[in-house]
């Protein structure tokens, strides 16, 4: 009994985080149809990680793709891609060194807003400045993930009845581990501006904040345990041994009928219903219940550097497509102000591709006007591994787009 309970804990404590010795990130840019049928080959023979767009599926002549590759395959896809002309660069030689450059940061702090944290450090963060400032935030739990971790969600703002309100999420995707600092950092601009800075205490004294640090939880901590390349929720999916849904294609808006997988095997996977993921479903229900206050939903991504508005699931404009681009290139320039970071702007469908049940495009059908999706830093050099002294310029020009979106909010909405 002892000798079976030592070699079971012996087990858990060597499941040690995969490694990325060797791994290559390439962009390629396919020319023309023949050259995303070679792409799509490659694809299937070897087993590709693309991060951007995010499917081998969405691959289109004139546009370029980035993939990881892992050590044993690289050298033949370098040489493949050589042989069909496709031209290619490689972003990341070694993806395991450039993880471990990633964490460049030089604070010890347990939590820093200059460094990723991991949830069980957001978890406390969240629940001490609700503490510290119990007259402008306050910590409710959305709901229970999968694998049963609490979601929560902090309210910021002033006091007041019948206040207009922004929801703001982070952590959709778990290895794009840039949005959940985002979310952090917008709290810390919020509490320590107030009566300080007179534009923020006047969004926080007429809008209610609403951000939802970690989204995807469960997703997240396997990101920091177990593969830090990991994308979806961790959902068992009947019929299949592959784990998790695609949070951000599981919502009810043109639900899995482009740009989205129906295998579960599929980084891009939709989920067997929409809304089949406790982390979706709480997300909707919160929405639902608070429709007529939510004037405006942000969801922060990464990379790419880019600020999308419905519509996602089809090429037809939205009704309000004037004055989200308006918006969307107001709240450009102003991010753009700080640091000259390129980013550009549009219509989801347009811009990048076709994708179906995302929660911008469902958000907005169901009467949030303002709905838009951040694609933060940086567009393909670190892509997912973004080192973390990146995180404090991309947090401060991305809160410049957040505060002229409120801003415009408050003014119109
Ligand atoms: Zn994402």
């Amino acid at each position: 009994m002892w000798t079976i309970l030592i070699l079971v804990s012996i087990a858990a404590v060597s499941a040690e985080p995969k490694v990325f010795y060797g791994e290559k990130v390439f962009r390629v840019f396919p020319q023309d149809n023949k050259d995303v049928e070679v792409i799509k080959s490659l694809a299937d023979n070897a087993k590709l990680d693309f991060w951007s767009p995010d499917s081998v599926d969405l691959v289109q002549p004139g546009k370029f793709a980035d993939f990881r590759a892992e050590s044993q395959v690289a050298y033949d896809i370098q040489a493949l891609l050589e042989q069909s002309e496709i031209p290619f660069e490689i972003l990341i030689n070694d993806l395991q060194d450039t993880l471990e450059k990633q964490r460049d940061s030089t604070t010890r702090a347990v939590h820093s807003y200059e460094k990723y944290n991991n949830l069980d450090t957001i978890n406390a963060w969240s629940a001490n400045i609700a503490a510290q400032y119990p007259s402008l935030v306050s910590r409710s739990q959305l709901g229970t993930s999968y694998e049963g971790r609490p979601i929560y969600l902090l309210k910021v703002g002033s006091s007041g009845t019948n206040k207009k309100a922004v929801f703001i999420d982070c952590g959709f995707h778990a290895r794009e581990w840039v949005s959940p600092a985002f979310c952090q950092w917008f709290v810390k601009e919020a509490v320590s501006s107030y009566g300080v800075d007179g534009q923020f205490t006047s969004l926080l004294n007429n809008l209610d904040f609403y951000v939802l640090p970690v989204l995807n939880v469960d997703g997240y901590v396997y990101t920091w345990t177990s593969n830090r390349m990991w994308r979806k929720t961790r959902s068992a999916n009947s019929g299949s041994t592959c784990i998790g849904t695609d949070p951000n294609r599981n919502f009810n808006a043109g639900w899995c009928t482009v740009g989205a997988s129906s295998r579960a095997c599929d980084d891009t996977y939709c989920g067997s219903t929409p809304e089949s993921e406790r982390e979706t479903k709480a997300l909707a229900n919160f929405i639902r219940a608070n429709l007529s206050s939510i004037k405006a939903y942000l969801t922060i991504h990464s990379y790419s550097q880019m600020l999308l508005f419905p519509y996602s699931y089809t090429y037809s404009l939205a009704k309000d497509h004037t004055e989200l681009n308006n918006v969307a290139k107001g709240a450009v320039d102003a991010l753009t102000s700080l640091y000259r970071t390129r980013y550009t702007y549009g219509a989801g469908g347009t811009t990048i591709y076709l994708a179906a049940g995302g929660s911008d495009d469902w958000a907005y059908d169901a009467g949030v006007k303002f709905s838009f999706t951040f694609e933060l830093r940086d567009t393909g050099r670190y892509g997912f591994a973004l080192p973390e002294t990146q995180i404090k310029p991309t947090c401060e020009e991305t809160l410049l787009a957040v505060k002229y979106i409120a801003n415009y909010v408050q003014n119109n909405a």
